[in-house]
This record gives structure tokens, sequence and C-alpha cells, in this order.
């Protein structure tokens, strides 16, 4: 017999969970009713963000991370949007072991997820998968990406604590700097510390956080810390990070402030995507996209005016609060 999906979910059971993230991902029309029933059991996880460049140890840290949470108590769910994580395959033997092991733990999630194909669908796809990871009763979820693009700060903007880690010798605190991960980050991890370069990058780093903080005067000054990932080494500090973020958040009603911004995102987004597909489906019919192009081209109409004309004939008809069809009578040919 077929399971209940959104129950297996609420019980945590890890067949129905990866089932949903798959539909998820695959953008299935059974998602949606899935989503819909286990919606009001979200909110309650903590969302963490660890970002850094290829190999500077982020898998290790999540891993070394998820193990002290794990001692704590909590559960966790990974997700891993980064095409280089171990936790994506891409890894040699001796992570892969490590990654199997975590993997084993009934009270830990892992799921990796592609970050090609879904046309800048990833931070809302992302968003899905946190839900449902959230609805399954994980205490944390980490989200690991690369922090290069735009599409992984967005994502890094979903997570209450976002965690960048640097490594001596990668420059890429200056990469960081460019991309606006630095101005995100909660907590600066400097890892990769047995090596010798290390203190050199934690002073720079430190000093830039102590000038941002003069300039900015933030109510949460970022914090430095040094870790050695494959030792174990600074870990716990990492986690005392973590949790004094989050209750500074939690003091400051900023936790409430960005669930609030985080829901109206999600609407917004969310009105974004079936508008614009209702639209774009409605035009593609009758060849009107095509009469729209040849128009433009041929210099008889401008994008501007039929984009108003659109905008306008979808105002008027909401006003009327109806549901009438929009085919037929408008005063251009394709609307
Ligand atoms: P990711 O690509 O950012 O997820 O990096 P990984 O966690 O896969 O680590 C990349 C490599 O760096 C692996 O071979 C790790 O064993 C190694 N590594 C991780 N942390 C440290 C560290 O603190 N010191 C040293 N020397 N190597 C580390």
């Amino acid at each position: 017999m077929d399971m209940d999906y959104a129950e297996g979910v609420l019980s945590g059971v890890p067949r129905a969970i990866a089932r949903v993230i798959s539909w998820v991902e695959n953008e299935d029309s059974r998602a949606r009713p899935c989503m819909e029933k286990i919606h009001g059991h979200t909110g309650k996880a903590y969302l963490v963000g660890i970002t850094g460049s290829p190999g500077s140890g982020k898998s290790t840290l999540t891993d070394k991370l998820t193990r002290h949470l794990r001692a704590k108590g909590f559960t966790v769910g990974i997700i891993a949007v980064d095409p280089t994580s171990p936790f994506t395959g891409g890894a040699i033997l001796g992570d892969r072991v490590r990654m199997t092991e975590l993997a084993q733990d009934p009270g830990v999630f892992i799921r990796s997820m592609a970050t090609r194909g879904f046309l800048g669908g990833l931070t809302r796809c992302t968003g899905e998968v946190i839900k449902v990871l959230d609805a399954a009763g994980k205490d944390v979820i980490i989200i690991e990406t690369v922090g290069v693009g735009q599409d992984e700060v967005e994502i890094m903007r979903i997570a209450d604590t976002t965690c960048l880690v640097l490594v001596p010798g990668l420059g890429d605190a200056i990469q960081s700097m460019k991309s606006g991960v630095m101005e995100i980050a909660d907590v600066f991890v400097i890892n990769k510390c047995d090596r010798p370069a290390a203190d050199q990058l934690f002073m720079e780093v430190t000093n830039r956080v102590e000038m941002d903080a003069q300039l900015r005067k933030p109510s949460w000054l970022p914090r430095v810390i040094r870790t050695i990932a494959v030792d174990n080494v600074g870990v716990d500090a990492l986690v005392d990070a973590i949790e004094a973020h989050r209750d500074h958040l939690k003091q400051t009603g900023s936790l409430k402030e960005k669930r609030r911004t985080r829901t109206k995102q999600e609407i917004l987004q969310m009105i974004h995507n079936e508008l614009f597909e209702l639209i774009r489906r409605r035009l593609s019919t009758d060849g009107r996209m095509d009469a729209m192009v040849e128009a433009i081209l041929k210099g008889e109409q401008n994008p501007y005016a039929i984009m108003d004309e659109l905008t306008s004939r979808w105002i008027r008809l909401t006003e009327r609060g109806s549901g009438e069809s929009t085919t037929g009578s408008g005063t251009l040919p394709f609307v």
C-alpha cells in the first residue's frame, strides 16, 4: 500500500522525507499537497549556513559540527548545495567513509542537491527542502554551499546563522568580499589553523570585522573562530559561537524578524512563480506571444506599452473580483 508521505515526513520516516524532497526538486505535482499538509509543522528548526571556497573544509566542519550537535542531543539535517562537497559524492574514499558513518545515524538526514537545472529556482527549492526537514523534526539544519555565486548568497540569507569558512593561502577572503558573503557572515571560521599563515589571516579578518563594526555599529559583532577541522580542534568554540548568535537573535527579536522576512519572501516568490506561469501559458497559446514579438520588431509596438496594457488589464480584472477569462476582448490582440 502506498504510504501517506506527508504523515511519513511528520513522523521523520527517511524514505518519506527523501521522496517528498525529490518531488520538490522535480517540480512533481505531488509535492504541493504534501507541502501544504506539513507547512503547519515548520518554523521550529534552527538554520545554520556554512559557506566557503571548495576545499576550505566545509564538509569536514559540517561533519564535526554535526557530531557535536548530536552529542548535545540535537537532531540534524544537512543540505549540501555544493557540487564539490563530499556529501554530494565528489570525494576521496576517506571522506566517503566518514560521511557514511554519519549517514547511519537515525538522528541525521543528509541530502545533496544538484546546483544546475533550477533556472534560478535553487533558492526556492532549497527553501522547500528546508521546510521538509524542519517538519520532519530536525532541530538544526545545516546548509552547505560554495560561497561564490549570487544563488549561494541568497541561500545564505535564508540561514539564521551564517558561517563563512576561510583558509590561509587561497585568497578567498578577498573573493568573499567581492561576492558580498563577507557582509552577511555572522561567524568567521579560520580553518586549517595547522598551517603557518593562519595567524595572519586571523588577524586580517579580525581587523576587518572590527573596522566594519566601527563603521556600521551592528548589534551583533561577528565572531572569528580558529579551527583545525580534521583534528576536531575549535569545533566546540564554533558551536558556542552559533549558540551565542542564536541567543542574540532571540533576545533582540531578530529571529522573529528573520522568520517574518523569510515568509514574506516566500509568498512573493510563490506569487511570482504562479502568476508568471499563468501569464506565460496564456500568452503562448494562439500565437499571441509571437504576434507580440512581431509587433515589437516591426516597430508597431514597444514592450513597455505592452507591459502597461497587460498589467492594467490584470488589475482591472482583479478589481472586478471576477474569475472571468482574459481571452478575447482586449484592446491589444495579445492579452
Ligand atoms: P570542502 O570542499 O570545503 O567541503 O572541504 P573538505 O571538507 O572536503 O576538505 C578539503 C580537504 O581539506 C580534505 O582533504 C580535508 O581533509 C582537508 N582539511 C579539512 N580541514 C582541515 C584542517 O583543518 N587542516 C588541514 N590541514 N586539512 C584540512
